[in-house]
């Protein structure tokens, strides 16, 4: 139970990360978040001893058992003292690549099986062009052997969209394959998918 994940908001209530219920009972404990409280759309925030009072009050299925009393595992936390959105960049992998271009080739723009799909550069290889997020896109064997070791102009080729390093990163969706509690959703909405994500910013 101590391995439930717990959703960490920031010092805004920006979804920043998940951990466990361990470390987010670590973090309530030593003063550096707070519980939070979800129900008909409010939000309340908890230090540790009034979430402790509100485990009695009001108890749940899950519980935590300690030597003295039992305590509720919260959905949700907010950390104090960690007031910046994290940033990451996004990892240069095969992966990400095909993510960020949804499996689409980007010269005929026809979505395939990743296995039908190659890494293209652009500008080639031996024209200069680099490895790297603003060379290298998803492209079809078909358009990829069109366009052969020119550069899509000298093959009279347009890419779809204009090739660009991820800004965002699906957190949740990468890192869990579980779906979202409920009380995580009014976080965890599509503004969020927007910000850029990762690591452990409470890690100290
Ligand atoms: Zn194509």
């Amino acid at each position: 139970m101590l391995d439930r994940p717990v959703l960490v908001l920031n010092r805004f209530w920006q979804a920043v990360h998940i951990c466990s219920a361990r470390r987010a009972f670590a973090l309530l404990f030593t003063g550096q978040a707070h519980a939070v409280q979800t129900g008909d759309g409010s939000f309340l925030t908890h230090d540790f001893d009034s979430w402790r009072s509100l485990s009695q009050r009001e108890p749940e299925e899950e519980m935590v058992n300690t030597v003295s009393f039992r305590i509720r595992i919260p959905h949700v936390i907010v950390v104090l003292f960690f007031d910046r959105i994290p940033r990451r960049e996004v990892k240069f992998t095969r992966h990400n690549i095909y993510e960020r271009d949804s499996n689409t080739c980007q010269y005929c723009g026809k979505v395939f099986d990743r296995k039908d799909l190659n890494l293209d550069h652009v500008v080639p290889r031996d024209h200069g062009g680099g490895t790297n997020w603003e060379n290298i896109v998803c492209s079809c064997i078909p358009c990829n052997t069109r366009k052969a070791n020119r550069t899509p102009a000298q093959a009279g080729m347009r890419l779809i969209k204009k090739p660009e390093r991820p800004k965002w990163r699906p957190f949740i969706h990468l890192t869990f394959g579980t779906t979202l509690h409920e009380s995580w959703k009014h976080f965890v909405d599509t503004a969020y998918w927007h910000v850029e994500l990762g690591g452990d910013p409470t890690a100290s």
